[in-house]
């Protein structure tokens, strides 16, 4: 993952490339910056003693702007990390008055991109429903509507990921058919789904 100025025109708005077993993506961001990100599975802890170069072999003959966007950034801005998600969601959040938030409840690949926004929706769902003043049953309601919702993003995130990187050639010519076929109508309203948080 890296960013830099938005010099190469990114002005198509935040988009991701799948390819066999490698996701390129590119995000724009206000005043002229972006960021891009590239993932490939590979074994854990794997680490190149030049990652810009090792990004560039891997993606620099994708389509424009992709080779811009890494050719642009600097070397020592680029970073590399594993992905873990929790590999089983928790079967409570909470334990007497302690609730697990964020991250520490539901931690999921970031395929959804909904990881940092289902903490943001933990806190408001906590904070509505402590407004009740009857703290044992918030917390109750709250455990019960967040680990559905986060339940169903977590496990959308792994699948969305598992179809991203899919690397097996049939596999990919049936996820690439698949996403043709698929009206962006459809695709619009299951993003519109993952985004809508319903207030307590
Ligand atoms: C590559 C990548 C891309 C992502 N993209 C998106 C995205 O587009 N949209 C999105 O919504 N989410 C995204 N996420 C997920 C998002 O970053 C996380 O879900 C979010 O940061 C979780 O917030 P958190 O506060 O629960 O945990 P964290 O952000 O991990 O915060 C926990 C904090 O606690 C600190 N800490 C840990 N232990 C202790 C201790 N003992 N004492 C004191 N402090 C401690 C840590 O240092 C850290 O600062 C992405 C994640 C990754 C890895």
């Amino acid at each position: 993952m890296a960013g830099c100025h938005r010099t190469p025109d990114v002005t198509r708005g935040a988009g991701e490339t799948w390819g066999p077993g490698r996701v390129f993506g590119i995000v724009p961001l206000p005043d002229n910056q972006m960021y891009w990100f590239a993932t490939e599975s590979t074994p854990e802890g794997g680490h190149e003693a030049d990652e810009k170069t090792a990004v560039l072999d891997r993606f620099g003959t994708w389509y424009p702007p992709i080779r811009e966007c890494i050719d642009n950034t600097p070397a020592e801005s680029i970073l590399r990390h594993d992905i873990y998600d929790l590999a089983k969601m928790p079967s409570t959040f909470v334990r007497n008055r302690t609730v697990l938030l964020g991250d520490a409840a539901h931690a999921m690949t970031p395929n959804l991109g909904q990881g940092a926004g289902q903490a943001i929706e933990d806190a408001a769902t906590l904070v509505l429903l402590l407004r009740s003043g009857d703290i044992t049953a918030a917390l109750a309601r709250h455990d019960r509507i967040r680990r559905a919702r986060t339940r169903t993003l977590w496990r959308q995130s792994r699948l969305m990921g598992k179809a991203a990187q899919a690397a097996n050639s049939v596999a990919v010519h049936l996820r690439n058919s698949l996403l043709r076929a698929t009206p962006p109508a459809i695709v619009s309203r299951s993003a519109a789904r993952v985004a809508k948080w319903t207030s307590p």
